[in-house]
Formats: structure tokens, sequence, C-alpha cells
């Protein structure tokens, strides 16, 4: 068991796009177990690379309740094939201690990914469950960006921010997201 530092917003490998893992090594296999570790020791239930200072498209979920346990799920330079739907989430991130905000997120989706012994998997989670949040909340951290770009309300999450001692919000990285929008508009 090896624990790994956890990197905090403003650090600027949070904001760079991950690279491709070329092969499934025991190197890999490795980083995912310490990710696991690291994750379950901050009482989280996603850590992608980035968060471990690693410029790889991986990221460890485990969406386990008391109730009802579940799989750990190793997702591999995932890819979304399909997404539709919209609904708010509410969300934190190990990354931002103590940050808990609404953020926008499709309601479905489909992904495709490799596994921790590198076979390829397609899954489409229960509409709107955590695994489906939380697998785009974690496939974004491969691409730079972080669940506060996805905000509502940016002077609620700006006084959060600085309540905990984190960097501003960037205006320029809120996303645009018409299509969710206007469903979000119709459905509120
Ligand atoms: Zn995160």
């Amino acid at each position: 068991m090896a624990l790994l530092q956890i990197v905090k917003y403003g650090d600027p490998i949070l904001r760079t796009p991950a690279k491709e893992i070329p092969k499934v090594s025991s190197k890999i296999q490795k980083l995912a177990a310490d990710m696991f570790d690291t994750m379950y020791a901050h009482v989280g239930v996603g850590l992608a690379a980035p968060q471990v200072g690693e410029n790889k498209r991986l990221f460890v979920l485990d969406c386990s309740t008391d109730e009802q346990p579940q799989p750990q799920l190793v997702f591999i330079n995932p890819v979304i094939i399909k997404k539709e739907g919209a609904l708010i989430s509410w969300e934190g991130c190990l990354s931002f201690p103590n940050v808990f905000i609404d953020v926008k997120r499709y309601s479905k989706l489909t992904v495709r990914a490799k596994d921790v012994k590198g076979r390829t998997f397609t899954l489409t989670p229960e509409p709107g469950s955590l695994l489906c949040r939380a697998i785009q909340h974690e496939l974004d951290h491969l691409n730079g960006i972080l669940f506060i770009d996805h905000l509502i309300d940016r002077f609620g999450a700006d006084a959060l921010l600085k309540e905990n001692g984190l960097p501003a919000i960037d205006p320029s990285l809120i996303l645009p997201e018409p299509d969710l929008d206007q469903i979000l508009q119709c459905s509120i």
C-alpha cells in the first residue's frame, strides 16, 4: 500500500491535458492500486492520475455505499461515446478540500475504456447515478477541465474557494454549455 500526494487546485498539472497510456504495464497497475489506496484514505469516490501528479489518461472510481457495494473500476484512455440529457449535480473534488458546489452534467452517457488488465469495456451507467456523474467529473480531469468550470453560481463558488484558501474562479475557463442550459432551464 502506498499513499500518493494529492495536488490542490492552483497546481498547473490540473490544467494540463493528460497523455494516452500506450500499454497497460505493471507500472500502470501499481499506479491504479496506489490511487485506490489514496482515494480511500481521503474518503473519495474517484481520483484521476493528474491529481496525484501523473500526466496519464487514467482514473479510478468506487461508488460503493453502505447499503450497496460496487466494484472498483479503473478507466484507462476513456472516451465518452454518447451523452444526453442534463441535471444539476452536487460535487466536491479531492483537489478542492471542503468545497462542494452545484454543477451542470449530462444525465446519461456511454463510456468506453480499457480496464486494469488492458481489456476494452463499454459501460452505460444508470442515468443520473453517482457513477454516471463521477465518470464525467474524472474524465474532465484528463482534459485539464475541473468541476468549477461547469458551475452554476460563480460568486457562491468564489466565496467557498476564498474561505478554503484556494485560488479564485477564472471566468475565462467557465464552459459555455448551451445544450445543458436549455434542458435545465426547461426543467427548473
Ligand atoms: Zn476531482
